[in-house]
């Protein structure tokens, strides 16, 4: 199959957190273009993620703030610069070409091609958590989702496991044991199990449940999973593992055997380092190495901001991402043109950085 040309930009940063969006901004102002991925499919990271709805009370200027309001506040900052953000994939492969350019590619399936590369990926990508079973994993988006919609869109299921206790697996399991009849469309036998008999969902949500499954819409197990029968199947000479059933394990040690057809786990999100701490860069404790001055990485070309960044004296907080975001920009412009000559102006008197900005020059440059 051909692969389409990657599309060409002065910058990648990966990963739209706090930091990775600034930095956008940063950019923006020294006239470098770039675009943004992220695994999440927002944009956010940690602030959005993990305390969206939580008071923040140390960003300079901003006394209180939630986290999505501080984020919403930088992609209304971000938005003259427009940067494209790919969301809900992760970047998967780096690799430096022969003309010193780097070539991306996501999860998704998207290419750029770019100058500089800033990695902002703070403790890593958000993804899905899931139990770890033998031969679980290879079963991802054909018979394995991780989203009611990715569960939807494989169409007709007619034994589906859901495995968690939060709001959305209790939603999920309500909303397809709900699912109306249709000629030619089975109704779904849905089974929920948690290791516990106890659940995170809302309390109505929780109570919905026990009465779905008190009329016997849909059952619960109070087990773990423990293997997957998958049977190989040759389809058009390529082997393919197609799920027959699984084993669980319920609290009294006895394994049951369930036929399933689709497993969904809905059990929240980890963040994993994953491809970042494949791409050959100087690390320290899980964090990449780089000069304080710059942000450079042990790779030119290659700079680290916030959370995954490490230097003597570093601080895990936003403020200090935003200072890094500033130098990182700064070195990374003098990288890509060793010739240019970087004045440094204020955003309240630059008529230029104004005009860039696209505001109303009130106070002259
Ligand atoms: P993150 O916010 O972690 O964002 C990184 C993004 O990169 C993520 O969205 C991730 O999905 C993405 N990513 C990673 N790898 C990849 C990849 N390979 N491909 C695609 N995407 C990728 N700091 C403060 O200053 N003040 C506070 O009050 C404060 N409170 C906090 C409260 C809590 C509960 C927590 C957990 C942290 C708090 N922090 C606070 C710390 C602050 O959230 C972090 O310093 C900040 O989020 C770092 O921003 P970042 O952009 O570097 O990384």
């Amino acid at each position: 199959m051909a692969t389409s040309a990657p599309a060409v930009t002065d910058a990648v940063i990966v990963g739209a957190g706090p930091v990775g969006i600034y930095q956008a901004f940063q950019l923006g102002l020294l006239e470098l273009g770039c675009h943004i991925v992220d695994a999440l499919p927002h944009p956010g990271g940690q602030c959005v993620e993990l305390y969206g709805d939580k008071p923040i009370y140390d960003i300079p200027g901003l006394p209180v703030c939630t986290g999505q309001q501080l984020v919403d506040g930088l992609l209304q900052q971000v938005r003259p610069f427009a940067p494209p953000m790919h969301l809900g994939q992760l970047v998967s492969t780096l690799e430096r070409q022969d003309d010193g350019t780097f070539l991306l590619s996501t999860t998704a399936g998207i290419r750029l091609k770019t100058k500089v590369v800033f990695i902002a990926a703070g403790v890593g990508a958000f993804l899905p958590r899931c139990p770890s079973v033998d031969g679980l994993r290879a079963l991802a988006s054909t018979q394995l989702h991780f989203s009611l919609d990715a569960l939807q869109a494989r169409g007709n299921a007619e034994h589906v496991l859901i495995i968690g206790d939060n709001e959305d697996a209790l939603q999920a399991a309500l909303q397809l044991a709900q699912t109306p009849e249709q000629p030619g469309r089975a109704k779904p036998v849905v089974t929920l199990i948690h290791r516990r008999d106890a659940f995170t969902a809302e309390p109505a949500t929780q109570r919905a449940f026990r009465d779905a499954v008190a009329s016997g819409a849909l059952r619960f197990l109070s087990a773990q999973l423990t293997a997957v029968d998958v049977k190989t199947d040759a389809q058009q000479g390529v082997q393919k593992g197609v799920l027959q059933s699984v084993s669980v394990a319920d609290t009294q040690g006895a394994v049951h055997t369930l036929a399933v057809d689709q497993i969904l786990v809905l059990q929240g999100l980890s963040p994993q380092l994953g491809p970042v701490s494949g791409w050959g860069l100087a690390m320290q404790r899980k964090m990449l190495q780089a000069d304080p001055a710059t942000m450079a990485t042990s790779a030119a070309g290659i700079y680290a901001v916030g959370d995954i960044a490490h230097y003597p004296g570093k601080k895990r907080l936003i403020a200090c991402g935003f200072h890094e975001a500033i130098l990182a920009a700064f070195a990374a412009a003098h990288h890509i043109d060793p010739q240019r000559r970087e004045l440094l102006q204020y955003t309240s008197s630059s008529a230029h950085l104004q005009a860039l900005l696209g505001v109303e020059n009130t106070a002259g440059s």
